[in-house]
């Protein structure tokens, strides 16, 4: 029988992590796990509760409790917040702040990556993130680094948003972009870094098929 790989994907916002995590994942029959959603939760739960992210005493108090599920589906993931579906809320601009800013908390972190290599550690797994290959997941079997030029990151993050209905601003969208970027690259616990035996792959000129398939015969390589 095949070995159950642990295949991690990192790199910046829109850079193509989540899109081939998911065709990938349903080609291998692995389970899909997106990190940045979990910090999206705990950013909502924190909004919800109003909590200052200043007070730590607080934060670990809502760690304490707080119920992260992931209900898996061929059409995607859900996000089960104590008890409550809140998979498209937490992909809102406002609660895309709060993540990078709740994401760069000790406590928060050490609680995610605890429950990450929970979901993870029997391997069938793709997860995509920020420190997966660095923290998370240091022995995964493979890891990627995904990586696009801004221009495209934010015209694909700006296209996202349109098909929701919104009216984004691209130039709005792209300082986004650049603030969240340089708040995950520059936090002192686990930024955002390729890791040292990561493959890097940059996805700028590539379609989502090439991208997968580039992906796809590296780990195909590893099974052989
Ligand atoms: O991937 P996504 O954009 O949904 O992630 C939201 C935020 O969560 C990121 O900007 C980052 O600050 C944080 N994150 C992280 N570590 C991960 C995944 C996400 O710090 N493994």
């Amino acid at each position: 029988m095949e070995r159950k790989l642990i295949i991690a994907i990192d790199g910046p916002a829109s850079s193509g992590k989540s899109s081939s995590a998911k065709i990938l994942a349903s080609r291998l029959h692995y389970v899909y796990i997106d990190t940045g959603a979990m910090y999206r939760a705990c950013a909502l739960c924190s909004l919800k509760r109003n909590i200052d992210l200043n007070d730590l005493s607080a934060l670990t108090f809502m760690l304490a409790d707080i119920r992260i599920d992931i209900r898996y589906a061929p059409d995607g993931n859900r996000l089960i917040l104590n008890g409550e579906d809140v998979s498209e809320r937490i992909r809102e601009e406002d609660i895309s702040r709060l993540s990078s800013q709740i994401a760069t908390i000790g406590v928060v972190r050490e609680k995610m990556v605890d429950l990450q290599r929970k979901l993870g550690e029997q391997g069938g797994v793709i997860m995509d993130g920020r420190d997966i290959g660095t923290v998370v997941f240091p022995h995964a079997d493979i890891k990627f680094f995904l990586v696009a030029d801004m221009k495209t990151r934010a015209k694909r993050r700006w296209i996202e948003l349109e098909a929701k209905g919104l009216d984004p601003d691209l130039a709005e969208v792209e300082q986004e972009m650049i603030w969240r970027d340089k708040n995950d690259s520059n936090r002192a616990i686990a930024p955002l870094r390729r890791a040292h035996d990561a493959i890097e792959i940059d996805t700028g000129d590539l379609s989502l098929d090439d991208q997968v398939e580039l992906l796809h015969e590296h780990i195909r390589s590893l099974q052989q």
